[in-house]
């Protein structure tokens, strides 16, 4: 039986593919491309293709015996989905509704979605629980929690059981240095500090001073992907286990400013830094911070990289290395 990680070539579906490699399951692989690397994929079976494209998703499922699904296939640029919604929810909507359909084609019941802490948009309180108001404050936010809505549904429905992860910042690389985060044109905030340091770059924007917190930078909860990715597979064997539907938050349950994050990674790659004050970028809320005690407690999740000098330190390792990212 295989694990068919969409988006597996991407960023942290490539770590989930690593992961779930290092843990001896067998793993197919569906990525079109657009933004994934193969060079990022440490092993399991390839397909090339779109999950908008039945037919590739039904040859995926026929020559496979899929147990289960873990879905990383997404846009997810907060900035880019304010500008143009509808590509949004085409892809991340559309998308997953086409690979829903499949799943109940082939009676695969087990899915584990990738979801966001944007689709909490401004938060009523912090630490944010998965109880909280759910009102995103960008298109992003809002297609991802339009398809935790549907895999509701179609629980009930068809008895597809679902964990949702809401994810807070993605951030570090693989431990080994193999893998790491590779995006273009890159928009993260700890990429791009970094390739400040590595001088592709003269200096990091600081998007927006004047929000209402310590030093007036945006707040988040910044969390190592392959923690990310020991979370999917405990989810997985909990959700076989229980047959029970629920939402996690990951994080670390901590808050950096822009600011801070930009000090400590001055502290950890040891360059003088440039920023500069930039208008806010829409669509940002001001502090996003997890609660991730349900996780904790329910999954028996323990992050391995929680310091922010840590994930931070294993991001400037794959990046000194990886200059141009995954292109030669
Ligand atoms: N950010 C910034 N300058 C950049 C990129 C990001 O100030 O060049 C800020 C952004 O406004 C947000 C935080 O850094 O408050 C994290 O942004 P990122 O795009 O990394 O992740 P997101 O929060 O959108 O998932």
């Amino acid at each position: 039986m295989s694990i068919l990680v969409c988006g597996g070539a991407g960023y942290i579906g490539s770590h989930m593919v690593a992961h779930l490699l290092e843990n001896n399951k067998d793993v197919v692989v569906l990525d079109n491309l657009q933004k994934g690397h193969k060079e990022a994929l440490l092993g399991g079976k390839f397909y090339l293709g779109d999950l908008n494209d039945s037919e590739i998703l039904d040859k995926v499922f026929s020559e496979n015996s899929i147990e289960a699904v873990i879905d990383f296939a997404a846009y997810s640029l907060v900035g880019e989905s304010m500008i143009d919604p509808l590509k949004y929810f085409q892809n991340n909507v559309g998308s997953t509704i086409n690979l829903l359909k499949t799943m109940n084609k082939h009676k695969v019941k087990n899915i584990v979605f990738s979801s966001t802490a944007a689709t909490y948009g401004e938060p009523e309180a912090v630490p944010i629980n998965e109880n909280d108001r759910t009102f995103p404050t960008n298109p992003y936010g809002e297609s991802k929690l339009t398809v935790e809505k549907i895999l509701k549904w179609c629980d009930l429905a068809y008895g597809i059981k679902y964990t949702a992860l809401r994810y807070f910042n993605a951030a570090g690389a693989h431990i080994s240095g193999k893998i790491g985060e590779d995006h273009n044109p890159e928009s993260h905030l700890i990429p791009i500090i970094l390739q400040v340091a590595l001088g592709k770059r003269e200096k990091i924007m600081i998007f927006g001073n004047d929000y209402p917190t310590k030093d007036g930078t945006c707040i988040r909860d910044y969390v190592h992907v392959s923690d990310l990715a020991s979370a999917h597979l405990l989810a997985l064997e909990r959700l076989k286990k229980t047959g029970k539907s629920k939402i996690y938050n990951l994080g670390n349950g901590t808050g950096f400013s822009v600011k801070e994050v930009v000090d400590v990674a001055k502290k950890v790659t040891g360059v003088d830094i440039k920023v500069e004050k930039a208008p806010r970028r829409q669509g940002d809320p001001a502090i996003l911070i997890a609660s991730s005690l349900k996780a904790m407690e329910e999954l028996n999740w323990n992050p391995k990289y929680n310091s922010l000098e840590t994930i931070i330190d294993t991001a400037w390792r794959w990046h000194k290395n990886h200059k141009n990212g995954y292109s030669k």
